[in-house]
């Protein structure tokens, strides 16, 4: 029996869930209500792939994720026209004062624990200092003396994916390929029952019959939920929060660094640039956004100024231009930064949600465990009251989907590292 199947939202998310689903036989349609794919807060993403997570699901997934992007033609099994997007091994420095990074050794990810000495040896150009924690840069003691030296984890196998928005159309390519079909400028408006276990899909462009529905909308997914009529039983929910990164010139450093101590990550980019984020430090304001549209896509100058003299601290050669070159975008963030990957009250209604800015990574792994809950729900198994595992076919290691769980207790991650 086909499986007819509706995936809103045609990001990273939503295009590698339909791929795994068009794998499996289901008949796939993605509805987007925007102009092409990966054009929402995918587009936007810094796409770094690393392994610093607060749980080992978190941890194991995206290890298994990165085996993925290192062979990406492998995974997408078709040659997209288009071409392709490349994942760089960097390798990404953790500056966290020595601590040993949670599951990496369980999960079997390699990395190597630095002292100052050692990160001064192999970043020469970054400035081990300690100056947290983070202050705004308009506080007189932003520019204090460093009251110490700081230390950190190195992943080698670290790195970040070139364009996040073609990896998305890869992904949509490969689906297509297996029959899936994305109509793109159609929004859904909302659900209908179309007979036992059927829904009729209500959209701009007129109505869809499924017999299995993912919201996969990214910033917009709450907002769907509330129009879809499902979300009561969830224990925890999501919401958009306006981000911005910015763009300056340097080739230093050469590595991924998570920086705890002042607040931001640093990535590199071809061409001798540099991409700084934010780590959500206390002392900046969190900007929650009703509505994803509601973001001003307006880099300012205030966050610039924040991300560029804090990167300048670590990078003491690093030139800041008094203009901002950077870009703004939306993540849809859950209290414990920690995506919902879950059946619903609703059967045959499914979210891949709250992915809180750092899912890009795992969306191939996230379009596999997405299809293997959907096969098990669907073939009667209550994940509820039996959470799945998954067992990660490249390393091994068994995901307890539990983590995942739109009933669970918020789990102990406080910014986008989860
Ligand atoms: C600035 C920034 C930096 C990031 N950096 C990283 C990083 O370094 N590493 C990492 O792993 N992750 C990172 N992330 C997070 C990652 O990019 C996201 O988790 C991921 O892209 C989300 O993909 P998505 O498909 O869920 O959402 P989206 O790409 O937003 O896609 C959702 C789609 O749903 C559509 N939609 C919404 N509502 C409807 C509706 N009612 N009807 C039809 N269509 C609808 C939208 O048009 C949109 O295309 C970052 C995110 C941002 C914003």
């Amino acid at each position: 029996m086909t499986v007819d199947t509706v995936v809103v939202g045609a990001g990273v998310i939503g295009s590698a869930i339909a791929l795994e689903l068009a794998r499996a036989g289901h008949q796939v349609v993605v509805l987007d209500k925007g102009p092409g794919v990966g054009f929402g807060s995918t587009s936007a993403s810094s796409a770094i792939v690393r392994f610093h997570y607060s749980t080992f699901t978190g941890v194991a997934a995206a290890w298994e994720a990165r085996q993925l992007w290192a062979d990406w033609a492998g995974h997408l099994g078709y040659a997209d026209p288009e071409g392709l997007a490349t994942f760089h091994r960097t390798g990404m420095l953790v500056l966290d004062g020595g601590a040993t990074p949670p599951y990496l050794d369980d999960v079997g990810v390699p990395w190597e624990l630095w002292d100052a000495d050692e990160v001064a040896r192999r970043l020469p150009g970054l400035d081990p200092g300690r100056y947290g924690p983070p202050r705004p840069v308009d506080d007189p003691a932003f520019f204090d003396e460093a009251t110490g030296r700081l230390g950190g984890s190195f992943t080698p196998d670290a790195g970040y994916v070139d364009d996040p928005r073609l990896a998305a159309a890869n992904l949509a390519a490969a689906a297509r390929h297996h029959g899936a079909r994305f109509l793109l400028r159609r929004e859904v408006t909302g659900i209908d029952g179309a007979g036992p276990r059927r829904w009729r899909v209500r959209t701009s462009e007129g109505d869809v019959d499924t017999d299995v529905m993912v919201n996969a909308a990214g910033p917009w997914s709450s907002a769907l939920n509330g129009l879809l009529g499902i979300g009561a039983d969830f224990r925890l929910t999501s919401r958009p929060l306006r981000q911005e990164v910015h763009q300056l010139a340097s080739a230093d450093p050469a590595v991924v660094v998570a920086d705890p101590d002042l607040g931001v990550y640093l990535r590199p980019q071809a061409g001798g640039q540099l991409i700084v984020g934010g780590l959500e430090p206390e002392c900046d304001p969190l900007e929650w956004l009703e509505r994803p549209e509601d973001a001003d896509p307006r880099p300012t100058l205030r966050v610039f100024e924040a991300q560029a003299l804090r990167a300048a601290r670590r990078l003491p050669d690093l030139a800041v231009p008094s203009q901002p070159r950077g870009l703004t975008g939306v993540y849809d963030v859950t209290p414990d930064w920690t995506p919902i990957y879950d059946r619903t009250a609703l059967p045959g209604v499914y979210v891949a949600m709250g992915t809180s800015g750092n899912q890009f990574k795992n969306a191939p792994v996230v379009g596999q465990l997405m299809a293997h809950l959907v096969a098990a729900v669907e073939g009667g198994h209550d994940h509820d009251t039996d959470p799945l595992t998954w067992r990660a076919p490249r390393t091994g290691n068994v995901l307890d989907l539990a983590t995942y769980s739109r009933l669970r207790d918020p789990g102990s991650g406080s910014n986008v590292l989860g």
